[in-house]
């Protein structure tokens, strides 16, 4: 078993960054995960006006601002995405495929998907799509796969899909370089809905269509609703009050995931609030113990 830790803060962008440096100036046993670029939104930004200090900042430089202040601060990145995370009464479970890391606190930062649900998407959920490859491949053992990745960390869960499924078919959502199995083949068009009967049976998509047993949809970050079961949803969003806490006791959340606007420092700011009120329900459990 992994050890418990204080807090466990979802996602590395400006939100859990800010978040994560506030816990840590707190004394607070902290596990952090994203990825090594931290924030997909920031390296894209041009240019950045408005976050207060660093004018006319492109958000690669912005990022590699960010970078440094955590390292600076011995703050490392856990380079792996939560597919799961499960309330258990005196802690939280946070699954990564087969792995099981626990915490007392959780703040989710983990951004928001611009791109809406493809025609299909939810009525298929669990009948045939699915947001985690890894998690369930095996399902697809024998059979017909199809994956759309939306970023280049898709690459490593089409292949390994690829190694189980018969025939494994995969739609780029991204410019770059596809690192692919030779067996997985790249399929150039854009999907437009997802069709089946009481389970997936093809995606349609603007050039044909292509007969399938499985879809899964691989974007940077999936729904609030699919990550934590029960957390409450108020359009669109993640329902906060102003402590950034959700209706679950000891789960906080900041950033773009909690509402709009969508920018830097309002995300920033409200991982603070969420690492400060996460402090003080940790210490206020320790008394009461
Ligand atoms: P994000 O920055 O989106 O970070 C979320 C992180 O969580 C990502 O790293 C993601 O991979 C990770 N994650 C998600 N789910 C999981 C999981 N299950 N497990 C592990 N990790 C996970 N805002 C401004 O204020 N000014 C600007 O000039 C500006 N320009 C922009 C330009 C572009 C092209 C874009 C796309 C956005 C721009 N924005 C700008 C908006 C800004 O990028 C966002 O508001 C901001 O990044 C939100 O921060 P966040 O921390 O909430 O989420």
């Amino acid at each position: 078993m992994s050890d418990r830790y204080d807090i466990a803060i979802v996602g590395t962008g400006p939100a859990g960054l800010e978040a994560a440096i506030n816990a840590k100036i707190r004394n607070k046993n902290i596990i952090v995960f994203g990825n090594k670029d931290l924030s997909p939104k920031l390296v894209k930004a041009a240019k950045v006006n408005n976050f207060l200090g660093f004018y006319n900042i492109s958000g690669v430089d912005l990022k590699n601002q960010f970078a440094n202040h955590i390292a600076a601060m011995g703050i490392g990145i856990i380079n792996e995405k939560i597919n799961n995370i499960y309330a258990m009464g005196e802690y939280f479970a946070l699954m990564v495929n087969e792995k099981v890391y626990e915490a007392k606190t959780i703040i989710l930062a983990t951004g928001i998907e611009y791109t809406k649900p493809l025609k299909g998407e939810e009525e298929y959920l669990g009948k045939g799509v699915g947001y985690c490859a890894t998690c369930d491949a095996p399902l697809y053992k024998g059979k017909t796969v199809v994956i759309i990745g939306y970023n280049k960390e898709s690459i490593e869960e089409t292949n390994y899909v690829n190694e189980l499924s018969t025939k494994t078919y995969y739609i780029p959502m991204y410019r770059g370089e596809y690192n692919l199995n030779k067996g997985v083949e790249i399929i150039n068009g854009r999907p437009l809905e997802i069709v089946g009967e009481d389970v997936v049976t093809k995606l349609i998509l603007d050039k044909g269509e292509i007969i399938t047993d499985g879809i899964f949809m691989l974007r940077d970050s999936v729904s609030p609703s699919q990550l934590v079961p029960g957390i409450e949803i108020e359009e669109g969003h993640i329902k906060v009050d102003r402590d950034m806490k959700t209706n679950i006791e000891g789960c906080y959340a900041a950033g773009d995931c909690t509402g709009k606007p969508y920018q830097y420092m309002k995300s920033a700011g409200e991982g603070l609030v969420a690492a400060a009120s996460a402090v003080s329900y940790l210490d206020r459990s320790h008394e009461n113990k």
